[in-house]
C-alpha cells in the first residue's frame, strides 16, 4: 500500500467533496496536506477535521486560485510552512450551467477561471519547487465532460477540455525534470456539485452509466493517491476516467 510518510501534498478545493475526499485519503497515508479553498471557513472545517483525526496533519489556507497574485503570495507561505512540496493537485471547480443561447459572459469567465486558469496560477506557483522534490506529481481533476461535451455545459466542458490539453502539455515540459502530470476525469461523483441535479436528471443519467450508479468521493480519491505513489512513476500525460464506464 503506498505511503507518503514525509510527503506534501497542495490540495486545492479540498473543503468539500472529492477534494475533502482526497485531503483524508492521503492523511491516512501519512501525507501533510496545504487544504486551499476560496472561504476561510472551509479550508479551515476541512483541516481541523483532519487534524482530530491525524494530528497537525494539515494546513489550511484560504484563497481565490483565479487570482494569480493571491496565488503567488500562498505559494510562498505553504512553502515555507511546508519546506517543499511533493504533489500538487488542481481540483477546485465551479459549474455555472446553461444553454449556450443564455449563458452570461461572466458565467463563462468565472468557470474558466477557476477551472482552468487556476490550475494554470497554482501550476506555475509550484512547478520549480516540485522539479526539486522527490517523486513529484501534479495531479488534475477534469471531468468526462471535457471528454465527452455537454448540452448547456459549454464553459465547463470548454474549461475540462483545455485543462487535459493542459496537463499532456506540461507532462512533457516537466518530463525531463522527473515530474508527471495527469488527469482524472470524474463522471458523475455524489458531491455538493451534483446534488444540486433534479431527481429525474439524475435518473436520466444514472440509465446511461454502464455500472448504472453515481460514484462516491472515495472512489476519485483512490485513483490520486495513486496516480500520486511511486508505482505510478511511469504514468505521465494520461486522463484516466473514474466514470462507471461512461466514456469506454
Ligand atoms: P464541490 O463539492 O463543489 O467543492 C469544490 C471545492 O472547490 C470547494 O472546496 C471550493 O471552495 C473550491 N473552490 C471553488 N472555487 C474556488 C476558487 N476560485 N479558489 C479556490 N477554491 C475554490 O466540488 P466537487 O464536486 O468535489 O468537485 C471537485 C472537482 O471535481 C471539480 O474540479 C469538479 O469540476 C470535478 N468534478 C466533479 C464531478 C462530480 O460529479 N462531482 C465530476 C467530474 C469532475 P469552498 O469550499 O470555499 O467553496
Amino acid at each position: 500500500m503506498a505511503t507518503f510518510d514525509g510527503k506534501v501534498v497542495v490540495l486545492s478545493g479540498g473543503g468539500r467533496g472529492i477534494g475533502l475526499a482526497m485531503a483524508k485519503s492521503f492523511a491516512a497515508k501519512g501525507a501533510k496536506l496545504a487544504i486551499l479553498t476560496r472561504t476561510e471557513s472551509s479550508c479551515q472545517a476541512a483541516a481541523d477535521a483532519i487534524n482530530a483525526e491525524y494530528a497537525e496533519a494539515a494546513k489550511p489556507y484560504a484563497v481565490d486560485v483565479s487570482d494569480s497574485a493571491a496565488v503567488d503570495a500562498v505559494a510562498k507561505e505553504i512553502l515555507s510552512d511546508f519546506g517543499g512540496i511533493n504533489v500538487l493537485i488542481n481540483n477546485a471547480g465551479i459549474t455555472r450551467d446553461g444553454l449556450l443561447m443564455r449563458m452570461k459572459e461572466a458565467d463563462w469567465d468565472a468557470v474558466l477561471d477557476t477551472n482552468l486558469k487556476g490550475a494554470f496560477n497554482m501550476t506555475k506557483a509550484f512547478q520549480r519547487p516540485l522539479m526539486k522534490s522527490a517523486d513529484p506529481r501534479i495531479i488534475n481533476v477534469a471531468s468526462v465532460i471535457g471528454l465527452m461535451g455537454n448540452a448547456g455545459q459549454a464553459n465547463y466542458a470548454a474549461s475540462k477540455a483545455g485543462l487535459i490539453g493542459f496537463t499532456k502539455s506540461v507532462a512533457r515540459e516537466l518530463a525531463g525534470k522527473g515530474v508527471t502530470c495527469n488527469a482524472i476525469a470524474p463522471g458523475f461523483i455524489q458531491t455538493d456539485m451534483t446534488d444540486v441535479l433534479d431527481d429525474k436528471v439524475k435518473e436520466g443519467i444514472q440509465e446511461r452509466i454502464p455500472l448504472k450508479s453515481f460514484g462516491q468521493v472515495e472512489d476519485v480519491a483512490a485513483l490520486a493517491t495513486f496516480l500520486a505513489s511511486e508505482e505510478a512513476r511511469y504514468i505521465t500525460g494520461q486522463v484516466i476516467a473514474t466514470d462507471g464506464g461512461m466514456t469506454m
